[in-house]
């Protein structure tokens, strides 16, 4: 390989900007890396307290309400209300600006009905506060978990069907190789 051959390659390592398919975010805690690794298997685990019962978003270290550390993964019902909805119009990620240029990323909270309140990407830009929605999780193309809310009468219990609401936003594109194409 020839030496400007070589360079070129360096810069799309490390320029994401150069990189032609762009990751999401994948920087998480180890607690974050845990959600990813009980959510893989599941479409939706959340942390649960077997002392209190309580189900706490984001993952800790000890139960939010009784300070117990007997925490475990458990598959939760994805139920809720949507809080509030806003949309992206900027980012500084080159995943995020690619897509701006399709249109706003629209995000959102969920409350669930099992408890707690979840930030998450919004699955149907027609959602609004109030609105009834059902959350299911998803490893995205950095292999980071991240949530989803659709509406609470879409089945999802297919994972093709989750598949295909993921691909739609765009957050399933297969990662190239660093230093690819
Ligand atoms: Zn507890």
């Amino acid at each position: 390989m020839i030496a400007s051959e070589k360079i070129k390659r360096r810069l799309k390592f490390h320029r994401p900007s150069l990189r032609a398919r762009a990751r999401a975010p994948k920087q998480r805690t180890s607690l974050g890396a845990q959600f990813s690794a009980a959510n893989l298997s599941s479409s939706l685990a959340m942390q649960h307290c077997t002392h209190c019962g309580y189900v706490q978003y984001p993952p800790t270290e000890l139960c939010g309400r009784c300070l117990e550390d007997a925490l475990v993964y458990r598959d939760t019902i994805g139920t809720g209300v949507l809080l509030a909805r806003t949309e992206l119009h900027h980012s500084l990620w080159e995943f995020f600006k690619r897509r701006l240029q399709q249109g706003t990323w629209v995000m959102g909270s969920v409350k669930l009905d099992a408890g707690p309140v979840v930030l998450l990407h919004i699955g149907d830009i027609r959602l609004k506060p109030r609105d009834r929605v059902i959350v299911f999780s998803h490893s995205d193309n950095s292999q980071s978990v991240v949530l989803i809310a659709v509406p609470e009468d879409c089945d999802i219990t297919e994972s093709s069907t989750r598949h295909e609401i993921v691909g739609s936003l765009g957050l399933d594109q297969p990662a190239l190789k660093e230093g690819g194409i």
